[in-house]
């Protein structure tokens, strides 16, 4: 059975499209579903393959919604995209909620079945029971309410931080400091100000580069206060619900009831892995803040403390004048679309690879591009392609705001092919090198996702490994945008000069300059994400000035709302601490591999076919024990932060 790409519809047929291949999907689903109550197999393996396909059904009308509803151009199609996501969330908490159809699988005989049947068995079994299933009618309905509500409620608060961008108005003076790139993009209006929005490239360059100090709190008070007030209240019954769903299921808080499926597998694990965390980042984060303050001190020779508001401009003087490295100096080697080349030519050699642009491709915007991948040793012209990706990488209006992969359709073997997105915000013309780290980063979930898209269950296609283990992946691909002779390989400045090893080597320096009172800064939001959610405090802004004084190296800003714009609130919600737990593993994957060659794909290929490929088709620690032949540890990230 051969399997083709999806074809995306043309910009006039897209609200059309989105319509019919949500109505068309949630209605196969449902007709399979009625045949399953009316004529339950008993052949196990049989209830399973239908199940796989109902699974699938879904699984691409919610991937087109969330996609969708976060890209397009067209308001009316994110309108609809999101109805449909919503939508067939509702159609997936119904069926998990469907008796009936529990007791299809119920009494199903697993003997007989080989690995991966049995496993998704298990899975589906496993799920229905979180669902509450099993509990009286008046429960069940309440649950359904909660899910129904909790949807809404994360959509909500995505969306009033995408919309709400804010902006300030300065005299250009006040904005010496900033590359001139981005001053020349930047014109004074008919009134002689210059707007600066809180948008990642407006912000992040003037809390950076911009000499004036007033500037730099201005653009951080309005940035840290995207969301506020509104999302406030919508949090609070965010974490109410998901508390009451929980209990109701028979779990201890929130936490727990999401930990179950994870790797760190129980909720009063995540505190004890954030102190575990706090404690080996103490010394290294003192050791550094001391720098910091030194050079803090030479401006403001009263100051106690440093804020967030001036952080990265003092960091970025350190670096320039006591590491010598010049952010300024670093972007002139990172054009956009040598990197994005780049980018497809290391991690094509890496993984075996071969990109193919789609020229013909429809696309939602003329900045996305797309590409089939194929095996680099299979012919060209003839073979099947792996998959289809999409780069969307620029910013527009009423686009997504961060860097995030978007899954098109999950790849199974035989009747789907995988298909991703990278959506991110980078610059047009010279990237900070944050942003081509950035970039690896996502695109180590998108190889993982068309790697592992050749799954024969849909429930573990790709991405489809514990949630605490997503990221490993993708934090170990940034260690390729660091590295000089992989950087050299397309990193050339406009009159054709690869950037220097030396120069490379002192970024590098200058990056792990302030690493652990960065784990610091992030156990400052895992610790929120945690407590939020199993302690519901009633004041969410004095309870975060609490986790920030007794995590963070940067004290609380007056006046200053972060929560509101923490988006990883809805989707992570109290597992944020995943972003350090993979990490923990990404340093020891990493260690597997040879730093004088990056390129070794004797190494690279193991790790392909052992991590990757297999998707969620095993534990994630017996992935990693298959790659490293023993379990993963705590010892290399340790000895890093150390170092
Ligand atoms: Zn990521």
């Amino acid at each position: 059975m051969t399997t083709t790409p999806l074809a995306l519809p043309a910009a006039a047929d897209a609200l059309a499209w989105v319509q019919t291949r949500a109505t068309e999907g949630m209605g196969t689903a449902r007709r399979l579903v009625d045949a399953l109550r009316a004529s339950p197999p008993t052949d196990t393996m049989d209830a399973l393959r239908q199940w796989d396909e109902i699974s699938l059904q879904l699984s691409n009308v919610a991937a087109m919604g969330s996609l969708l509803s976060n890209v397009h151009p067209a308001e009316d199609v994110r309108g609809a995209a999101e109805k449909a996501e919503q939508d067939v969330m509702r159609l997936i908490t119904e069926l998990s909620l469907d008796r009936a159809l529990y007791d299809v699988f119920a009494p199903l005989d697993p003997a007989g079945l080989d690995d991966q049947a049995s496993r998704l068995l298990a899975k589906v079994l496993d799920d229905f029971r979180r669902s509450g299933v099993d509990q009286d009618d008046e429960t069940r309905a309440r649950i359904t309410a909660i899910k129904e509500r909790v949807t809404e409620l994360d959509q909500e608060f995505g969306k009033v931080i995408r919309d709400d961008v804010r902006t300030i108005r300065v005299t250009p003076e006040r904005l010496d400091g900033l590359p001139s790139d981005w001053l020349e993009a930047h014109p004074a209006g008919e009134d002689g100000l210059v707007t600066v929005t809180t948008d990642y490239p407006d912000v992040v360059p003037v809390r950076m580069f911009a000499h004036d100090a007033d500037v730099r709190r201005e653009i951080t008070m309005a940035f840290l206060n995207r969301g506020w007030p509104t999302n406030d209240a919508l949090l609070k019954e965010m974490f109410a619900l998901r508390h009451e769903l929980a209990t109701l299921v028979g779990y201890d808080d929130w936490a727990s009831y999401d930990a179950d499926v994870k790797m760190i597998g129980t909720g009063p694990a995540i505190p004890a892995f954030i102190d575990k965390i706090t404690e080996a980042a103490e010394e290294p984060m003192q050791r550094d803040l001391a720098i910091l303050m030194a050079r803090f001190r030479q401006d403001h020779p009263d100051a106690e403390h440093i804020t967030g508001a001036d952080a990265s401009y003092y960091e970025e003087l350190v670096r320039k004048e006591q590491l010598q490295v010049d952010a300024q100096q670093v972007r002139t080697y990172f054009d956009f679309a040598k990197v994005r080349q780049g980018l497809l030519d290391v991690t094509g050699r890496l993984f075996g690879l071969r990109y193919e642009p789609v020229t013909d491709a429809a696309v939602w915007h003329d900045d996305v591009t797309a590409y089939d991948v194929f095996d680099a040793s299979a012919d060209a012209g003839t073979a099947e392609p792996f998959g289809r990706i999409y780069l969307d990488l620029h910013p527009r209006e009423g686009k997504y705001k961060h860097a995030a992969q978007f899954t098109l359709t999950d790849g199974v073997l035989g009747k789907q092919l995988p298909e991703g997105v990278l959506v991110c915000n980078f610059a047009r013309g010279l990237m900070e090198h944050d942003h081509v780290v950035t970039l690896f980063h996502e695109f180590g979930h998108l190889v993982h996702h068309v790697l592992g898209g050749r799954a024969q269950w849909t429930r573990f296609a790709g991405v489809a490994t514990e949630w605490d283990f997503v990221e490993a992946p993708s934090q170990m691909l940034e260690e390729w945008a660091w590295d000089p002779a992989v950087l050299a390989s397309f990193a050339t400045d406009a009159a054709g000069q690869p950037i220097p090893a030396d120069l490379v080597a002192r970024m590098r320096t200058g990056d792990d300059f302030g690493k652990a009172y960065l784990a610091r800064q992030q156990m400052f939001y895992a610790s929120m994400s945690y407590w939020f959610h199993s302690e519901r405090p009633d004041d969410l802004t004095a309870r975060t000035r609490e986790l920030q004084t007794r995590y963070s190296p940067f004290p609380y800003i007056e006046d200053t709302h972060m929560f509101a714009s923490f988006g990883h609130l809805g989707g992570y919600s109290s597992a944020y601490y995943t972003y350090m737990w993979s990490l923990v593993i990404a340093k020891d994957l990493f260690s597997a591999f040879d730093p004088a060659d990056l390129f070794d794909t004797s190494t690279a290929g193991r790790y392909r076919d052992r991590v990757l490929a297999p998707g969620g088709s095993k534990d994630a620690a017996d992935l990693v024990e298959d790659f490293l032949g023993r379990p993963y540890t705590f010892d290399a990230y340790a000895a890093w932060l150390a170092g």
